[in-house]
């Protein structure tokens, strides 16, 4: 049986009538650009999150580029960002002029280390920008602590993690400001690209809602160099008719979640840790193994088709140099052993019990260790 990593059209088959309704409802309307749709969408994101404001954007890199100009962090400030991330979170950093100073992941729950951020903090350090790996909340009690010792703003990289909670509390809300991706793989994916800023702090909101749209809250009046980064009304549509489902399509990952590792856990793999403060939405799920290469290759024969996420961290980017030979050795250990099996809403028990005889006769056949 095949499985693919991840269906995209699965949601559109599922809610095909509403979504149908949401394109016609936009199409007539005339408005494509800051209407209705995303007025309303930031209204209920907002709630969703637990927060007081959502500024609908253009993608995710937007939404934590804008959130770091909104706090006016530029040229010679330094942003603390996990080194085990989508390259996402730096670009936004490195975009806005400031430099991304790495830090290391906890090696169970593979987001950033609450405690090496104190070492990594400078005169110039202005901001932490924890990101919620593959659906599972950063530790961020002791996170605010530090940035609240060093006056230090916290954005939350929320781009993987919608809905998910850290203590009872929703992403979203859990630092001064969030960065969301709707890319169409994301647990709310949108038919094209789309993100959203959601904060409590009503004096940023105002910034990013002027930066997003020209640097102008009146018309043809420009108070900042801003950019053109706007979450488009047709989109608005889609993500309001989705958003309605995600609780349900994070419940079924978790079943899923769960059964992976129900199955898995007498073999000798990494499986994902869940810390008892933790409730994630499994965007991703990831296993470690040393042969993590040949477990794909094997799984691919299968008709199993995984991803790694990711296999070269930005400090090993070409468009990194600068980092130079430095070594980030947690980091650079994960990026070799990350192999990410199939998860989505749309999967069956049966998808997983594909996957789970496929890794089992790779533990077989080869004889040995994961
Ligand atoms: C997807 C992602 C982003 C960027 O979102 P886009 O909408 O693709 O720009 C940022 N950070 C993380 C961790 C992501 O996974």
């Amino acid at each position: 049986m095949k499985v693919p990593f991840l269906d995209l059209k699965a949601s559109y088959q599922e809610l095909k009538e509403k979504l149908d309704a949401a394109y016609h409802r936009v199409m007539e309307s005339g408005r494509y650009i800051l209407g209705e749709e995303v007025e309303a969408f930031e209204r209920e994101l907002a709630a969703y999150c637990e927060a007081k404001h959502c500024i609908g954007v253009g993608n995710g890199l937007d939404a934590l580029h804008l959130i770091t100009c909104g706090y006016d962090i530029g040229l010679g400030d330094e942003v603390i960002v996990p080194s085990n991330t989508y390259i996402a979170t730096w670009l936004a950093v490195s975009y806005a002029g400031a430099t991304p100073v790495p830090v290391e992941p906890d090696v169970r729950t593979f987001n950033i280390n609450p405690d090496l951020i104190e070492a990594a903090i400078t005169p110039k350090t202005r901001a932490i920008m924890p990101v919620h790996l593959y659906g599972h909340a950063a530790d961020m009690d002791p996170i605010n602590v530090i940035a609240k010792r060093h006056g230090l703003k916290v954005i939350e990289d929320a781009a993987q993690a919608h809905g998910a909670c850290y203590k009872g509390r929703r992403t979203g809300s859990l630092g001064d400001s969030a960065g969301f991706s709707f890319y169409p793989g994301k647990n709310l994916g949108a038919f094209g690209d789309g993100g959203a800023v959601v904060t409590n702090d009503g004096e940023l909101a105002d910034k990013v809602r002027a930066l997003r749209n020209y640097g102008s809250r009146v018309k043809y009046e420009n108070e900042a160099k801003g950019f053109n980064s706007r979450l488009d009304e047709m989109q608005a549509a889609f993500l309001r008719v989705k958003l309605k489902f995600l609780d349900e399509w994070n419940d079924r990952r978790r079943a899923f979640a769960i059964q992976y590792s129900d199955q898995l856990s007498d073999l000798d793999l990494g499986l994902p840790f869940v810390p008892d403060w933790a409730e994630p939405v499994w965007h991703l799920y990831v296993i470690r193994s040393r042969h993590r290469d040949a477990l794909k290759a094997h799984l691919e024969q299968c008709g199993i088709s995984t991803v790694i996420h990711y296999p070269i961290p930005p400090h090993r980017q070409p468009c990194y140099t600068e980092y130079g030979e430095r070594r980030l050795r947690v980091t650079e250990i994960l990026a070799s052993e990350v192999l990410s099996l199939p998860i989505s809403p749309a999967m069956e028990d049966a998808d997983v019990e594909s996957v789970v005889d496929a890794i089992r006769m790779f533990a077989g056949t080869t004889n040995k260790q994961f």
